[in-house]
């Protein structure tokens, strides 16, 4: 039998999806991905996110929140629109949200002001966060100490870090979403090793698709676009990391997503 899965990290409303979505689903269910979690980026992103997951709320939850690169464009007055959205039923956290300085799409002052109204908004609806960091630690940290003892919960989306990085997570309690990037010889190979650090109760799987195709998968794929159905190539590359049978690190990693995003 498949173990049943949840991919934390679903960019379903992305238009690279909009010719065949519902084939893309009923693949990842047959693959046993049988919970999705759809990432919000914008307010519009965020709106057709729920919208998707209000078609089958057994399987979805949505994300409400906007992304680092997108943080130039949001501005007081889209406050209150942001704030009911995070109280949608389907809305399962906030986000995504955090900084990103490696792309550097909006000024780090806007990307700072726009986590932390996010933090604050999580904060009121009670909603556990999303979170997206990249070259961007030390101050993705700093503002986030102030929340979180307020916050109900916060993943670390698609953890690349290094160790002290991710030990400073842990420290904060944030559970570590692991996506297909650790499956790149190249670029994720300090993740095989980090991931045994990771209590097995604060982890997750994602496929952050369409990003992050894993590069090994066998027969390669014709299309360079990421699937949900992939999840359970991510399992297994995570499982031999950790010296686990994958059955049961399913079981831990699902049991921990449907309790995070209130399923
Ligand atoms: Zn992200």
């Amino acid at each position: 039998m498949l173990p049943a899965l949840v991919d934390i990290g679903l960019n379903l409303a992305h238009d690279s999806f909009d010719r065949d979505r519902d084939h893309v689903v009923a693949t990842a269910l047959a693959a046993g991905v049988q919970h999705m979690v759809i990432t919000g980026s914008t307010l519009a992103s965020t709106r057709a996110a729920i919208e998707l997951a209000r078609a089958a709320p057994q399987r979805f939850r949505a994300t409400a929140g906007i992304h680092p690169h997108h943080a130039h464009e949001f501005h007081d007055a889209d406050v209150p629109a942001l704030r009911e959205l995070l109280l949608a039923p389907e809305v399962g956290a906030a986000g995504e949200c955090g900084l990103d300085w490696f792309r550097n799409f909006s000024p780090h002052a806007d990307q700072e002001r726009v986590f932390r109204t996010q933090l604050e908004l999580a904060t009121e609806a009670g909603r556990p966060v999303f979170l997206h960091q990249r070259d961007a630690h030390d101050a993705f940290v700093a503002i986030l100490r102030e929340y979180r003892s307020h916050l109900p919960g916060g993943v670390a989306h698609c953890f690349t870090g290094n160790e002290s990085e991710l030990r400073d997570y842990l420290a904060l309690d944030l559970s570590i979403g692991i996506t297909g990037w650790i499956c790149d010889e190249r670029r994720g190979h300090h993740l095989r090793e980090l991931v045994r650090l990771i209590p097995a109760d604060r982890l997750m799987l994602e496929t952050d698709a369409p990003y992050l195709l894993p590069r090994d998968l066998q027969p390669k794929p014709q299309s360079r676009r990421n699937e949900p159905r992939f999840l359970p190539h991510v399992l297994a590359t995570v499982a031999a990391c950790r010296g686990e049978n994958a059955a049961d690190l399913a079981a831990a990693t699902t049991r921990n997503a449907l309790s995070f995003f209130g399923f």
